[in-house]
């Protein structure tokens, strides 16, 4: 993860640890990807870094991959930003959040913006691609950070494995599609890979030891 004064990538893992969320800061702004756990977990880990928070971006519209980014976006009355094509999932699945002793997402919670695949700037000189990734969910998105050779994956690859495709909206084919197109990508070997849960890794490394990572 490159460091230097004013660019950080940060791994994190809220409590309770489950799903890979990454922390992204340029100065004191700061924009987090797939804010896992609670809002004032969230709001406790910003105050201690000094960071203010610019956006939040979601992978895809699993529970543990959104569960504190409506209300994050609320209180810090910021944008959040997701497929739409995921959005019949914010509100699914609580039964996994109450196993996690998560908050339910509220019923008037802040609705997300629609994320389209293509290139932003998610903070001054931090580019990010996004790549249309569906198969686990319909709206699922990968972020790649060229400048920095940072890939997220969200649950579409995991670092020996696939995301599951059985959930209401997924399907095997297009997940394999997905898989398929990031491979064709070409991503130079050392790039660093965030999955969703689980190990992070490279490209090189998936390339040998994933072995559903393939043409
Ligand atoms: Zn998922």
């Amino acid at each position: 993860m490159p460091k230097n004064n004013d660019v950080k990538f940060e791994v994190l893992h809220l409590p309770p640890m489950n799903t890979n969320s990454l922390l992204v800061s340029v100065g004191r702004d700061a924009v987090i990807f797939d804010a896992w756990g609670k809002a004032a977990d969230w709001e406790k880990v910003l105050l201690g870094r000094g960071l203010k928070l610019q956006a939040i971006y979601s992978t895809h519209g699993h529970p543990d991959h959104i569960s504190a980014a409506p209300a994050l976006a609320c209180a810090f009355n910021i944008d959040w930003f997701l497929s739409d094509k995921d959005n019949y999932l914010i509100g699914w699945g609580n039964e996994l959040l109450d196993m996690f002793g998560i908050p339910h997402i509220h019923d008037d919670y802040k609705k997300p913006i629609n994320l389209l695949p293509g290139t932003v700037e998610v903070l001054p000189g931090i580019k990010m691609e996004i790549m249309a990734s569906p198969g686990h969910t319909p709206g699922g998105l990968m972020f790649y950070f060229p400048d920095y050779k940072i890939l997220l994956t969200g649950d579409t690859l995991f670092a020996e494995s696939f995301g599951r495709y059985d959930f209401p909206g997924g399907s095997a084919e297009q997940l394999q599609k997905s898989i398929r197109n990031l491979y064709n990508k070409n991503l130079s070997d050392e790039t660093y890979v965030v999955h969703g849960h689980g190990m992070d890794t490279t490209i090189g490394w998936l390339k040998q030891h994933n072995q559903f990572f393939i043409a």
